[in-house]
């Protein structure tokens, strides 16, 4: 028997439910997050000069400061802080603007000398409010900068919004690399496709004479992008102007545009970029698909289809009829699914039993007319259905509706 558990290929740590429900970004054409294993290596620092740079480039540029307890992004780019942000008519949180990039963080409610001091749950909360709840119009990039590390925090995190990558910021020693690499799992775990890895801090240009001298192991960032097949986006100097242009939010990019460190940025920003307009959009794009008027139905790319394409990659989802959700895969097959028999398959912790694997939910007690109310994306790794009996904790990775559409096709087979 196959295993069908959505948490059967989790991350270790992973929650097995989000707790923030995953939210359509409308408006927001690419988010990326910007993520490093552990604190301390310039994230924060690569977030506000990345979407600075981005914002050269001629691109509208949102910040989304996700790290709830220990916020910076207030201070590097000169927000104000301890105020409460506007909101709309309809309550959605105004970002503060500051050299044409709209931004938020938690700083800008608390001040920053009052770290937050914040249970898990509340952080959660705040984290739900910062995606769903503020007012960004129309960008082409968002990018959020990520609690430091790969705990619970982030991979919910990671799982809430459609992010379209995510770019991981290292130094160049090896420890630093090792953890590095331990967050690149973390995201591939969830399909979260990697955009490529910046190297931070990694020479030190003499300000007198110009001269590079590598304070640490030269090319780590690059031997490690080379060995697990990532892009390498490109190396960010030491430089003693990134720390006060940090502390006293006057950003190196904005400030000093003509210095190597900022030069370093609009290169990386431009492959990045490109990178992203190269991603295949209709690889799971970020969908909340309304079932019953079919209103906001995904994409159906039939150009996707490759011979060697993935068997879990969807490019394409379609209501057949009302009883039928097709779906399409990036090699080429297609499958038709009964939405009673997803219904069924519900893989959530109410339907089957965690440990053994054993269903909980009678047939008898799904209705025959159940349907789906609403299909949306969940990051790039699953859809979540809301149903009409009211179930709606259903997480289906890929993996599991693919697992799905084989082990229907065998049985269609079986009874013939
Ligand atoms: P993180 O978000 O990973 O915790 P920060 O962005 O807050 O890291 O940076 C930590 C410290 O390192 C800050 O003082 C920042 O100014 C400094 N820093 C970041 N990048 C560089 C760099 N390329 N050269 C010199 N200092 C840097």
């Amino acid at each position: 028997m196959q295993n069908n558990d959505p948490h059967h290929d989790r991350a270790p740590g992973a929650v097995s439910q989000p707790s923030v429900s995953p939210e359509k970004l409308p408006g927001i054409r690419h988010v990326i997050a910007v993520a490093s294993g552990k604190g301390g290596v310039g994230k924060s620092t690569v977030s506000v000069n990345l979407a600075l740079a981005l914002q050269q480039l001629g691109g509208r540029v949102g910040l989304l400061d996700a790290d709830i307890l220990g916020p910076s992004i207030p201070v590097m780019l000169g927000l104000p802080t301890g105020q409460r942000p506007e909101t709309t008519a309809d309550q959605k949180i105004v970002p503060a603007e500051r050299r044409g990039l709209k931004a938020i963080s938690m700083g800008m409610l608390t001040g920053d000398d009052n770290p937050a001091i914040l249970r898990g749950p509340m952080v959660g909360k705040y984290l739900k409010m910062f995606i769903g709840s503020v007012h960004w119009g129309q960008l082409d990039y968002l990018i959020i900068d990520f609690p430091p590390g790969t705990g619970d925090t982030q991979l919910t995190l990671a799982q809430s919004v459609p992010l379209s990558g995510a770019v991981i910021v290292t130094t160049p020693q090896d420890v630093s690399l090792k953890i590095a690499r331990r967050g690149l799992r973390a995201f591939e775990t969830l399909n979260v496709a990697i955009l490529g890895l910046v190297e931070n801090m990694s020479s030190f240009t003499c300000p007198h004479c110009g001269e590079d001298t590598d304070i640490f192991r030269r090319g780590g960032g690059e031997r490690m992008s080379l060995e697990l097949g990532i892009r390498f986006l490109g190396a960010i100097p030491l430089d003693a102007d990134i720390v006060t242009g940090g502390d006293e939010g006057r950003p190196i990019v904005a400030e000093k545009p003509n210095s190597v460190a900022a030069q370093a940025y609009v290169a990386i920003a431009t492959v990045l970029a490109d990178r992203l307009e190269a991603l295949p959009t209709t690889a799971l794009g970020a969908f909340a698909w309304n079932w019953e008027t079919n209103e906001e139905e995904p994409a159906w790319v039939e150009s996707a289809v490759q011979p060697m394409g993935s068997p879990t990659t969807p490019v394409g989802f379609r209501r057949r009829d009302a009883r039928t959700m097709s779906v399409l895969w990036e090699d080429g097959r297609r499958d038709d699914f009964d939405v009673r028999d997803l219904r069924l398959a519900c893989p959530c912790a109410l339907c089957v039993e965690e440990m053994s694997g054993r269903p909980l939910l009678d047939p008898k007690s799904v209705l025959p007319d159940v349907a789906p109310q609403t299909i949306s994306s969940a990051g790039n790794y699953a859809i979540v259905f809301r149903w009409n009996d009211g179930h709606s904790t259903g997480i289906y990775t890929v993996k599991h509706l693919r697992a799905l559409a084989e082990r229907f096709a065998a049985k269609v087979v079986d009874d013939v």
